[in-house]
């Protein structure tokens, strides 16, 4: 799955209005209607909101995050131990069909080499990594390279759940259908201990 790279550019918030306006009349829709008249507004408002990452790399990313904490003292005891951090809530859009993926959990490991990281940047940069048109299998690698990047280790694991809105609401139509995708780096990869760890700690 290949990682996501950032624009660098801002958002043209007036071209948004212009096209959803373009759409709203292309539905059939009149976008003079009192209840209409200030969404395309509205529209582009929430998009600067919920694609807010959408022109940064994941090493900018990182790079925002940067701030770890060290205990000298803990680290040695620390150094085997995995690190999970459990059903992270968040949510994003899909790229096929700008779509809502809702009810999304993050659940992410990680072995710490020379840093650990609190709770909170864990969770802010699985907010940003959603904050951008996404698939699910991208997300759980742009979060596992983000946290790679900062805490310095290959040994990252992911597992992201969500329900996907353009299934649930359209076409196959089955509410409730959860989908789930894992990713393993370094030795979550080729160590079955830790594997298997990580599992015990995950149910
Ligand atoms: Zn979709």
């Amino acid at each position: 799955m290949p990682l996501f790279k950032g624009l660098g550019v801002p958002m043209d918030k007036e071209k948004i209005i212009m096209h959803v306006r373009g759409i709203l009349e292309a539905i059939g829709e009149d976008p003079d209607r009192e209840g209409l008249r200030d969404t395309p507004a509205r529209v582009a408002g929430m998009y600067q909101e919920v694609f807010a990452s959408i022109h940064l790399s994941n090493e900018e990313i990182a790079r925002q995050l940067d701030v770890t904490f060290v205990d000298e003292l803990e680290l040695e005891e620390m150094h085997e131990d995995l690190v999970l951090m459990k059903d992270i809530g968040f949510f994003s859009y899909c790229e096929h069909h700008i779509a809502l993926m809702y009810n999304m959990k993050a659940t992410v490991a990680y072995v710490p080499k020379s840093k650990v990281i609190g709770l909170s940047k864990v969770a802010r940069a699985v907010d940003m990594v959603g904050k951008r048109l996404q698939l699910q299998e991208r997300i759980g690698s742009d979060i596992a390279h983000v946290l790679s990047l900062i805490l310095d280790t290959e040994d990252v694991a992911v597992v992201v759940e969500a329900e996907h809105s353009c299934m649930t609401t359209r076409g196959i139509r089955k509410p409730g259908t959860r989908t789930l995708t894992t990713t393993f780096r370094g030795r979550f990869k080729t160590d079955p201990d830790l594997k298997n760890k990580f599992y015990a700690l995950y149910k």
